[in-house]
């Protein structure tokens, strides 16, 4: 058998990490097993889906590298399939034409409601000759669901789950517009496109049930079912915008690098030991659906940053160069080859102190700056007249390098020496002065990237000559 998963998302709001997770899952079991990895746009709910969703969806799948084998399928397009299976279903008297009126189903629901019992169509049309229908009405089509045993589903993480076939009424495939219901849509999507194991989030549990008779009704194979627990907030709560980013663009924009959300989605009530860093080729390789456990998972944005930290640490400095050259253009700072080299320079100093590549960028502006440099607060607190005429006997010393990093941190320390200063007493307000911060990569790996003529002039600008 060949295995193909499928992510199936509806495009009427934004693509959340929950989705993300499941997209995830998804990719990896196909990938785990060689199989392929399908996406589907289910669009059928025409006056909740946008094309701005749509677009989400398919940026955010194309930032996360979760790149479907196939170009995706928009259920909207498939409108006359679902129709053929229903009427399919209809002359082999697995489905009927259902008459009742608007205010029959109110009142069936307002006398179950009184009862206590879950609103349930009570089959009135379901043995009723066609000959009966009442003129000028547009008829429904129900599935003749079995009234008797049970329906069984075999889930690969919630285990054999029943329901009995008594509680399940005869449920809607078409409407009587004549569209397709979303649960008989998404059962001849996933039969045509021959899926094999449908994972998704266990909200759809329920759902399961009912796809399953449609199955049987057709006589189709019904695929495996793997119903993964939701992602929610540290609170335990259903995950929303109160609890920080939900949309995958936004953790984008928040700086966060795409393996590392994978790699936190994944570790996120999926367990191998105790790694934590892993690469998408080991998700692969180590990726099974034994390993996804059965509880809601706790959203951790602290976890997540610090698993951010680790991505970045290991990220190639190019490609972070090319992300932070990308933010500090939409901050209206642009830099030319000379700032571009300095950040590649100082690149692997940089991401060793940032958790983000919002704070990358933060602490790589300085090398893109025009002078006068902005100061922070801290910085211009350094800046002593004392410093600033310390600075002023130190630039010569610097001056007479030839800038390389050697060159600058001997002559730091025998200018420190000289003037019986530790060097920290030197190298701060220098800091300060290069970078109008308090914090960079070391000063001489820091005076090197920027440069003789950059340093010095910089210089020029804070210190007492
Ligand atoms: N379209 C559904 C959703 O976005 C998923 C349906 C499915 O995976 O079967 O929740």
């Amino acid at each position: 058998m060949t295995i193909r998963t499928r992510f199936a998302p509806s495009p009427t709001g934004m693509l959340h990490v929950g989705g993300v997770r499941t997209a995830l899952f998804n990719y990896l079991f196909a990938k785990h097993t060689g199989g392929e990895f399908l996406l589907r746009i289910e669009d059928t709910d025409k006056a909740r889906s946008t094309q701005p969703a749509v677009q989400a969806i398919l940026e955010g799948m194309d930032w996360l590298g979760l790149t479907p084998d196939a170009a995706p399928v928009y259920q909207s397009s498939r409108e006359a399939r679902h129709v053929e299976v229903a009427m399919q279903m209809l002359a082999a008297g697995r489905a009927y034409y259902c008459y009742a009126s608007p205010d029959e189903l109110k009142e069936m629901r307002e006398t179950a409601q009184a009862e206590g019992r879950a609103p349930r169509y009570d089959g009135r049309w379901r043995d009723r000759d066609p000959s009966e229908a009442p003129a000028g009405v547009k008829p429904a089509i129900r599935l003749k669901a079995p009234r008797e045993g049970e329906t069984l589903v075999h889930d690969l993480v919630q285990g054999t789950v029943r329901v009995q076939n008594t509680e399940l009424d005869d449920m809607i495939i078409l409407r009587s517009d004549g569209t397709p219901t979303y649960l008989h849509a998404v059962v001849v999507d996933d039969h045509d496109m021959a899926i094999s194991h449908v994972i998704r989030g266990d909200d759809h549990l329920t759902n399961t049930f009912r796809q399953v008779q449609i199955y049987n009704a057709m006589g189709w194979e019904t695929p495996h079912f793997a119903h993964i627990p939701l992602i929610h907030g540290a609170d335990g709560a259903k995950l929303s915008k109160r609890h920080g980013a939900v949309s995958v663009l936004e953790f984008r924009e928040q700086g966060f690098l795409p393996e590392a959300l994978c790699n936190y989605l994944l570790r996120l009530g999926w367990g191998h030991g105790d790694a934590e860093f892993l690469p998408r080729e080991e998700q692969i390789s180590l990726f099974t659906l034994e390993g996804v456990g059965r509880a809601a998972s706790r959203m951790d944005y602290a976890k997540l940053t610090h698993l951010n930290g680790l991505w970045l640490r290991g990220a190639n400095d190019a490609r972070l160069t090319g992300d932070v050259l990308a933010r500090l253009e939409a901050q209206g700072i642009s830099a030319d080859a000379t700032a571009q080299a300095r950040i590649l320079t100082l690149m692997p100093g940089l991401k060793e102190r940032a958790k983000t590549l919002v704070d990358l960028t933060a602490s790589a502006a300085f090398l893109a700056r025009s002078r006068p440099l902005p100061f922070e607060p801290k910085a211009e607190a350094l800046l002593t007249p004392d410093a600033r005429a310390m600075l002023a006997r130190l630039a010569p010393a610097l001056a007479a390098t030839d800038f390389s990093v050697a060159a600058v941190d001997a002559a730091l320390r025998s200018f420190a020496e000289t003037e019986g200063l530790k060097l920290g007493q030197v190298a701060q307000p220098l800091r300060a002065a290069l970078t109008g911060s308090t914090m960079s990569p070391g000063i001489d790996a820091t005076l090197a990237a920027l440069g003789r003529e950059e340093s010095l002039a910089r210089l020029k600008e804070v210190a007492a000559f």
